[in-house]
C-alpha cells in the first residue's frame, strides 16, 4: 500500500501518518518527489489502516500495490534512484560506463586496461577476481590478491571499481576493496548473498538470472533493499533461448519494461549479451537508445590469451575508445549526460585488431 501526500503538507503530519503505519506494525518508507511526496507501506497493510490514512489531513490517496516487490517498485519510490559513489552518478539521466577484463589476471593487466578505460572516457573498471565458471576445472579467478590488484589499479586511474563476490563469505573483503559489488547471473537468486549484500551498504550491481523473469529478478532487488542497502542498480546481461548463434539473447525490451516498473537504476551488458565482438558496439548503441543508464563492457588488451573464454567477446582498446566517442554523441539524443572527463585524446592505433 502507499499513501500518496501533497508536498504542501507539513513534517509534523507526514510524521503523524509514519507513526500510524507503524503503530500498526508496518514500515513507512518515504520518498519526496518534486511535486508528491509517497509514504510506501510494507507489513500487513490491513483494509482498516487504509480506512484510517484516508481520513488524515494531507492524504490525497492511498492505493493497494498488488506486486510481490515494494521497494523496488517505481509506485513506492517515483523519482529515478541516483546513486553516487564519490562524484559518479548512476541513474537519473547519466551514463556511467563500466569497462575492463573479464578476470584480472595480473598486476600489469588490469594496470594497462585501467589505464586504457580512463584514457577512453569510462568512470568504473570492471574485473573478476572471483569467477563463476561452469566448469570446476576452467580458470576460477586469481582471489583476494586480484581484489588488490584492481583496487591499486583503480586508486591510480582514477577509477571506480566493480567486482563479482559469489559467496556470502566474501562480501566482507569485497566491499574492502571494491566500490561497487556485482551479482553475478548464477547468483540472482543467491537468497544468503542477496541478504547479506542488504547488510552491506555498498552499491549493488544485480544481474538478471538468465532464466530470470522480470518479476523474479525485481524480488531479488527486493531482497537487498528489504535488508536496508538502497544502492541497487539492475543489469540485463541477456537470457538464454533457442538462439545459439549468439551466447544468449540481450533482452533490450528489459531496459524499458525495469524503468517502467522500478526506480532503480539499469545496466545493460552487450558483452554477455552477444558473447560476441562485432555485436558489442551496436548492441551497446541499441541499449543507451532503449534507456539504459550505463553499460558495462568486457575489454582486454590480448583478448585472444585472455584466461578466460571471454576474449571473443571482449573489444580491443581501440575499439572501446570509439565506441564512446560514439556514446558521447548518441547520449544527448537519448536525454543522457555522459560525463567522460575525457584525459587523452583517443590514440589507440597501436592496438591492432
Ligand atoms: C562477468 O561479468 O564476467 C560474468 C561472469 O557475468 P555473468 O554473471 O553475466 O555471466
Ligand atoms: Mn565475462
Amino acid at each position: 500500500m502507499i499513501v500518496i501526500v501533497s508536498n504542501h503538507t507539513p513534517e509534523e503530519r507526514i510524521a503523524d501518518l509514519v507513526r500510524v503505519i507503524e503503530n500498526a506494525g508496518n514500515q513507512a518508507h518515504i520518498s519526496r518527489g518534486t511535486e508528491r511526496t509517497v509514504i510506501g507501506i510494507v507489513g500487513q497493510a490491513e483494509p482498516k489502516l487504509a480506512e484510517q490514512l484516508r481520513q488524515m489531513k494531507g492524504v490525497e490517496n492511498v492505493v493497494k500495490i498488488t506486486k510481490s516487490y515494494k521497494l523496488a517498485s517505481r509506485d513506492f519510490h517515483p523519482e529515478d534512484t541516483v546513486i553516487d559513489i564519490r562524484g559518479v552518478k548512476i541513474g537519473g539521466g547519466n551514463l556511467a560506463v563500466m569497462g575492463g577484463p573479464c578476470a584480472v589476471e595480473s598486476p600489469a593487466q588490469i594496470d594497462e586496461i585501467a589505464r586504457l578505460v580512463k584514457a577512453a572516457g569510462g568512470q568504473i573498471l570492471r574485473g573478476g577476481a572471483f569467477k563463476p565458471r561452469t566448469g570446476p576445472y576452467s580458470f576460477q579467478g586469481v582471489g583476494v590478491e586480484g581484489l588488490v590488484m584492481m583496487a591499486e589499479a583503480g586508486r591510480k586511474h582514477d577509477l571506480l571499481t566493480i567486482t563479482e563476490v559469489m559467496t556470502p563469505d566474501y562480501v566482507d573483503i569485497c566491499a574492502e576493496y571494491a566500490d561497487i559489488l556485482q551479482v553475478g547471473t548464477r547468483n540472482m537468486q543467491n537468497f544468503d548473498l542477496l541478504r547479506k549484500l542488504g547488510e552491506c551498504g555498498k552499491p549493488v550491481l544485480l544481474k538478471r538470472g538468465f532464466s530470470a523473469t522480470y518479476d523474479e529478478w525485481l524480488n531479488a532487488a527486493e531482497y537487498i533493499l528489504a535488508g536496508g542497502n538502497p544502492n541497487v542498480m539492475l543489469c540485463e546481461r541477456g537470457i538464454r533461448t533457442f538462439e545459439t548463434y549468439t551466447r544468449n539473447t540481450l533482452d533490450l525490451t528489459a531496459i524499458p519494461v525495469m524503468k517502467q516498473l522500478s526506480h532503480l537504476p539499469v545496466i545493460s551488458d552487450p558483452s554477455h549479451g552477444t558473447g560476441r565482438r562485432e555485436l558489442v558496439e551496436t548492441m551497446s548503441k541499441a541499449s543507451v537508445a532503449a534507456g539504459a543508464d550505463g553499460l558495462i563492457i568486457e575489454m582486454h588488451t590480448d583478448p585472444d590469451h585472455s584466461m578466460t573464454g571471454d576474449g571473443v567477446q571482449s573489444l580491443f582498446p581501440d575499439q572501446f575508445a570509439n565506441l564512446l566517442r560514439e556514446l558521447e554523441q548518441l547520449a544527448p539524443l537519448c536525454g543522457k549526460t555522459f560525463d567522460t572527463e575525457k584525459k587523452e585524446p583517443a590514440h589507440f592505433a597501436t592496438w591492432v585488431k
